[in-house]
């Protein structure tokens, strides 16, 4: 890559947190150039992912910031926090309890990375049975966050935290990925009447007034 390339490409950390079995580890190893070229921080027990998008406005790089697991066990270390630059907050939608420690997550992000983008992921929606329905899900309205649902195993909308994040951080509304990542084959696959489902029942719940009672969500 020459200089003025290399001068061009923009870089960003991306920290990745929600509870252990929500599918964070699955969903970062989809992209096969990432998973490939990621580096471990032994001292923080990290991997380090770095994901590659063409867009319209050049190369970006999102180095996403993975736990070896420690999450399962309490709060991640500042130091998987400190200079975030945007982040993904997962949770499962066959979980309840995982969607329950979302604001848990959030506080922890926002208390060292104050203002960053976040992404608020709904994963394995190819599962049938869910326990949290899309209605269910409003705590981005509140904090504003972006709230997309995701089946990294089926690979059914890997791409759209980061483009949301890309133009976010790049205050570039009209950036588009040019070119596709190499993905790692789908396990499973989702329905698509199912998932247009889904997103007809976002766009309601977006246009409902908040519920201002916490208990009454799930
Ligand atoms: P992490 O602890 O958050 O890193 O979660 P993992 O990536 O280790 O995944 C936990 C479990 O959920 C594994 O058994 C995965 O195969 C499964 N899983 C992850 N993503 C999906 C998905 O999109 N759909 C389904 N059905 N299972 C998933
Ligand atoms: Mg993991």
């Amino acid at each position: 890559m020459d200089a003025q390339a290399d001068a061009n490409k923009l870089v960003f950390k991306l920290v990745l947190v929600g509870d252990g079995g929500t599918g964070k580890t699955t969903f970062v190893k989809r992209h096969m150039t990432g998973e490939f070229e990621k580096k471990y921080i032994a001292t923080l027990g990290v991997e380090v992912h770095p994901l590659d998008f063409q867009t319209n406005y050049g190369h970006i790089t999102f180095n996403v910031w993975d736990t070896a697991g420690q999450e399962k066990f309490g709060g991640l270390r500042d130091g998987y926090y400190i200079q975030g630059q945007c982040g993904i907050i997962m949770f499962d939608v066959t979980s309840r309890i995982t969607y329950k420690n979302v604001p848990n997550w959030h506080r922890d992000l926002e208390r060292v990375c104050e203002g960053i983008p976040i992404v608020l992921c709904g994963n394995k929606v190819d599962v049938k049975e869910r326990k949290v329905k899309t209605s269910n899900v409003t705590f981005h309205r509140k904090k504003n966050l972006q709230y997309l649902e995701i089946s990294a195993k089926s690979n059914y909308n890997f791409e759209k935290p980061f483009l949301w994040l890309a133009r976010k951080l790049t205050g570039k509304q009209d950036l588009e990925f040019v070119a596709a990542p190499a993905l790692q084959p789908a396990e499973t696959v989702v329905d698509p009447e199912l998932m247009a489902k889904y997103a007809a029942e976002m766009e309601a719940a977006e246009a409902a007034p908040l519920p201002d009672d916490e208990d009454s969500e799930l």
